[in-house]
């Protein structure tokens, strides 16, 4: 067993010397310059700094939606760094649930039709489908509105559904991009408050520039220039 393995069951996901250089030909961004970390299952991590600090390119490192430079990224104790993209989808399917900061749902679909896309996507039987979609809309409160359409709903109406559609597969890990970047005050405070609750069932780690909404998190990584400037 390796040093790795002994390690308690408390850590979902953990990196060593992430780095991730954007390859543009004449020039190359350095987005990622080394970070080294874990994110603790069933809690609240927050990631926070200024624009263009590589707050992004780290998410989307962590949920494989791209590949790091060089580095390692270990997920309940496995080496994910060296698999395949197919693999790696494979994993983003049933253990990451993404969340954006414009909702990102489909127009033309009311909300629980939204909330049953990844479910069909897993061949999730019809009645079954429905049934967990309605239950994950009364989770995040939104049971009365499940045959609304996105335009018919508020922002923040809209970010609940996004957030029951992250949660429909069960994911170890829910991620969020700036998810009240779109929203005023009060209702970035009640989807924070959502997300909160959701560590119950899942890992949340969520990317934000408001700093008033780290009150809510359990762990914040402040990321400058690519690197890890201060963490608590
Ligand atoms: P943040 O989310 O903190 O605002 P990003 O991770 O989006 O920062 O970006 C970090 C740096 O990497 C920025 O300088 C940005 O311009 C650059 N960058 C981000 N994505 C790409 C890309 N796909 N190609 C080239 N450069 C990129
Ligand atoms: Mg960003």
């Amino acid at each position: 067993m390796n040093k790795r393995n002994k390690m308690n069951k408390k850590i979902v996901l953990s990196v060593i010397d992430l780095k991730k250089i954007y390859d543009l030909g004449e020039v190359k961004v350095n987005a990622l310059n080394g970070v080294t970390f874990d994110i603790l299952r069933n809690k609240i991590t927050t990631i926070i700094g200024p624009s263009g600090s590589g707050k992004s390119t780290l998410l989307h490192l962590l949920g494989f939606l791209d590949k790091p430079t060089s580095g390692k990224i270990f997920l309940d104790d496995k080496d994910v760094s060296k698999l395949n993209e197919e693999k790696l989808a494979d994993l983003r399917n049933k253990k990451i649930g993404f969340i954006f900061q414009f909702f990102n749902l489909y127009p033309m679909f009311n909300a629980v039709e939204n909330v049953e896309l990844p479910l069909s996507i897993s061949h999730v039987d019809e009645k079954e489908r429905r049934k967990k979609a309605l239950e994950l809309l009364k989770l995040v409160g939104l049971e009365e509105r499940a045959y609304h359409f996105p335009k018919q709903l508020s922002g923040g109406e809209q970010q609940r559904v996004a957030i029951a559609r992250a949660l429909a597969n069960n994911p170890s890990i829910i991620m969020a991009d700036e998810p009240t970047g779109n929203l005023d005050t009060q209702t970035s405070h009640e989807i924070m408050e959502l997300l909160v609750k959701l560590k119950e069932h899942t890992t949340v780690i969520i990317i934000t520039h408001d700093l008033g909404l780290t009150k809510h998190s359990d762990k914040i990584i402040k990321i400058v220039d690519g690197k890890i400037s201060e963490m608590k």
